[in-house]
């Protein structure tokens, strides 16, 4: 399975937020959307960086309640990992276990093309699994 098998499901939408948007609207757009994580886009920039839950707790227990209202560019990953439509879906599950992330914008041409979470990856592994496993049953009953 590839990357553009998840995404003919899943679509191609990404949650996005500008850099000078603050962390609280960050936090409230995750919130709204029920997302993890939030790509960093600009007009020229279609992956400037990427911002997750993770950024904000660090950001709160390093500087407190104020780190809400500095602007998202301050907490966020700028060099962010991406990913092919093309790519396999096991390679994307071991470079999330060996960066340890759990999210990876998906890039088309210089264009953002989606975004796969690490619960997306493991459903379509376990999905798969289960398919292998009813067609051995099917073919084992057959023999
Ligand atoms: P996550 O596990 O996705 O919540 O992110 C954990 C940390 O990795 C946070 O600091 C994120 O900003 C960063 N991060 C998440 N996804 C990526 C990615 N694809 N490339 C680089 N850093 C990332």
């Amino acid at each position: 399975m590839r990357v553009e098998d998840i995404l003919r499901h899943k679509g191609t939408d990404v949650a996005t937020i500008s850099p000078n948007a603050t962390v609280m609207e960050a936090v409230e757009k995750m919130r709204e959307i029920g997302a993890g994580a939030l790509v960093v886009s600009t007009d020229t920039q279609p992956i400037a960086g990427i911002v997750s839950e993770r950024d904000v707790v660090r950001a709160i227990a390093a500087s407190g309640d104020s780190s809400l209202r500095a602007p998202v560019e301050t907490i966020m990953t700028g060099s962010v990992v991406t990913c092919q439509p093309g790519d396999l879906i096991t390679d994307i599950m071991t470079a999330m276990t060996e960066n340890r992330f759990r999210h990876m914008p998906v890039e088309d041409g210089g264009r953002l093309a989606g975004i796969i979470s690490i619960g997306d990856a493991v459903k379509n592994r376990l999905d798969e699994l289960e398919n292998e496993a009813t067609n051995l049953r099917a073919y084992i009953a057959t023999a």
